[in-house]
Formats: structure tokens, sequence, C-alpha cells
């Protein structure tokens, strides 16, 4: 069976939304084959039975059989049980173009997650919304007014790789002469005063500088950490979230946003 069945037959409004805003996704469900789930693609499982035994619980509450008083009790003797719980959903093959779901009918967002790795050919550290990748952007296309197509999604984790990858100072610098425009004088054209502008403290300031000096030429001698290079994208998609203006306009001069 190819994946786009399961758009089409369980989720329709989902496949319309692609097909007017991101198309190019759904001529890859079209492409990929779903394979029948074998114990061993369970890899990241951690005490599974936890959450099958919340989601039993969650079945009552959603049935009225049980108060969300009796909901939480339970499930918190539950977390407090097992701790830590995962359980894999659905895995993807990105080289071979295939996919496999736990469930018959997987949920929308495994169904997207999975084709989102066989797309974008992408692993979870810039795909996944776990850190802070590009399925948000993903998901801020459909439900969101955003204009974001495909391109602009692989853009911004073509970013968060390279920044990953070592070329942090490179990355700091293309954020620095896209965002700084939008300053003028107010701010010198240096990394942390573009962070800072926002309201985002970076941990790796040092504060030998006033953090709320954006005027300050020293903040040009200062390098950019790597984690605060890649931090500025997580905080990105969460001002996308929450239509953080800041957020909005470096989105669109970096290139991630109509
Ligand atoms: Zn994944």
């Amino acid at each position: 069976m190819k994946a786009i069945e399961i758009f089409k037959s369980y989720y329709p409004k989902l496949t319309e939304s692609l097909e007017s805003k991101l198309p190019d996704f759904l001529i890859t469900a079209d492409n990929v084959e779903v394979i029948p789930w074998q114990d061993d693609f369970a890899v990241a499982d951690k005490n599974p039975e936890a959450l099958d035994q919340i989601e039993f619980w969650n079945t009552l509450l959603d049935g009225g059989l049980i108060t969300e008083e009796e909901w939480k009790k339970e499930t918190d003797k539950i977390f407090k049980k097992y701790g830590y719980c995962s359980k894999t959903m659905g895995v993807a093959f990105i080289d071979e173009r295939k996919v496999s779901f736990r469930k018959a009918i997987p949920d929308k967002f495994v169904l997207v997650h999975e084709i989102g790795h066989i797309h974008f050919a992408e692993i979870d550290l810039f795909w996944s919304a776990s850190y802070g990748g590009g399925e948000i952007l993903f998901w801020l296309a459909l439900e969101h007014n955003y204009e974001i197509n495909d391109a602009q999604i692989r853009r911004f984790m073509s970013m968060m790789r390279k920044a990953y990858e070592g070329n942090h100072l490179e990355v700091a610098e293309e954020i620095v002469k896209a965002c700084h425009p939008l300053w003028g004088e107010q701010i010198v054209p240096a990394f942390y005063p573009i962070c800072l502008g926002t309201g985002w403290m970076p941990s790796g300031i040092t504060y030998e500088i006033d953090p709320f000096d954006l005027t300050n030429p020293d903040w040009l001698k200062v390098e950019p950490k790597k984690e605060d290079v890649l931090n500025f994208f997580q905080n990105l998609t969460a001002g996308l979230q929450y239509s953080d203006t800041f957020w909005i306009n470096y989105s669109k001069r970096l290139g991630f946003l109509k």
C-alpha cells in the first residue's frame, strides 16, 4: 500500500490543505510504500506498556466514564511507577522510501512525521518538532496563516544543519546580515544584539557587556557560541507559534516565511 492512501482515506481535510499548501509532500506520499509492522522496529521503546495504560485512562475520560480528577490520580500513579516512557509508533527507511506504522491507522502526526523523514531526507535532529526542527514550520504552514512552502522548510533545516556541523559562525553571520537591517542604528550588527533585541537572553553571553546596551561596539568582538546559534532556530519557531512580531520579521528576512 502507498502512504497516500492513508492520507486520502483517513485524513481528507489534511490531504486537502496539503494539496493547496505543500503539494510536493503528497507526491512523496504517493511514492512511499507502507510495510507491515515488525517488533524489531520498536527500537526506541522505553516502558511502552505505561503509555498503553495511559491511553486506557484517556479513553475512559473521553467517554465521560471517569472524572478528570480520577484521570489525573490514575495517570500520576503510572508516571510515578515508570518515570520516562516512550513508544515507537512509526519508522521511516529514508533510502528505501518505506515506512511502517505500529497502528493500522497511524495518528496524523505520526504519519506526517515518518513521511517527512523521506520527503525532506532529514534525520530527527533537524526534522523532529521535539528538537525544534522543520516539522514545526510544516505544521505552522498547514494550521496557521503563515505562508511557508517546501523550499522554505528545507532552507530552515539546512541552516540548522550547517550550524550543527560546525559552520555556526558562518550561519551567525548570515543571520546578522539578514536581520540587522530591521534595526538600523538601534543595534550594532552582531549576533548577540540581534538575539537580545527580541527579548531572548542566550545562555552564552558573559555580561562583560551590558546586555541592555545593544549599541556597544564591543559586541562585534564577541564570538557566537554554537549552542546559541542552534537555539536561535528553536527560539524562532517558538516565536512563530506565539505570533511574535520580531521572530516573524526575522523569519521573513531569512527566507523561511513569505
Ligand atoms: Zn523521527
